[in-house]
């Protein structure tokens, strides 16, 4: 996807936002996305999951899920602050770009 690195941002934003919500995994977060018209395949999200995870935004548990191992990640403080600071600037960039 020729655009993936301009809606990185917006992508990560969106992982983080569900991940204060509750616990994510990676299919979930792929189906989660294209509903929002985002096409993610798992090479893209999975990467992005770990880069979340070691940059101290989300943190990880393995799960036994019927013989699978499934990681589930949740938001750290440090994931909750950026998320804070992105809503501040996603108002702002809404107000010019939208209004
Ligand atoms: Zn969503």
């Amino acid at each position: 996807m020729i655009n993936r690195k301009f809606f990185l941002g917006f992508i990560r934003i969106h992982i983080l936002y569900h991940a204060n919500q509750e616990e994510i995994y990676g299919v979930q977060m792929i189906q989660e996305l294209k509903r929002h018209g985002y096409e993610v395949s798992p090479g893209t999200m999975y990467p992005i999951l770990h880069s979340l995870e070691s940059e101290g935004f989300l943190k990880s548990r393995r799960e036994n899920v019927s013989g699978k191992i499934r990681k589930y990640y949740k938001i750290t403080s440090k994931g909750e602050k950026i998320l804070q600071e992105s809503r501040q600037k996603i108002n702002e960039l809404i107000k010019e770009v939208i209004d």
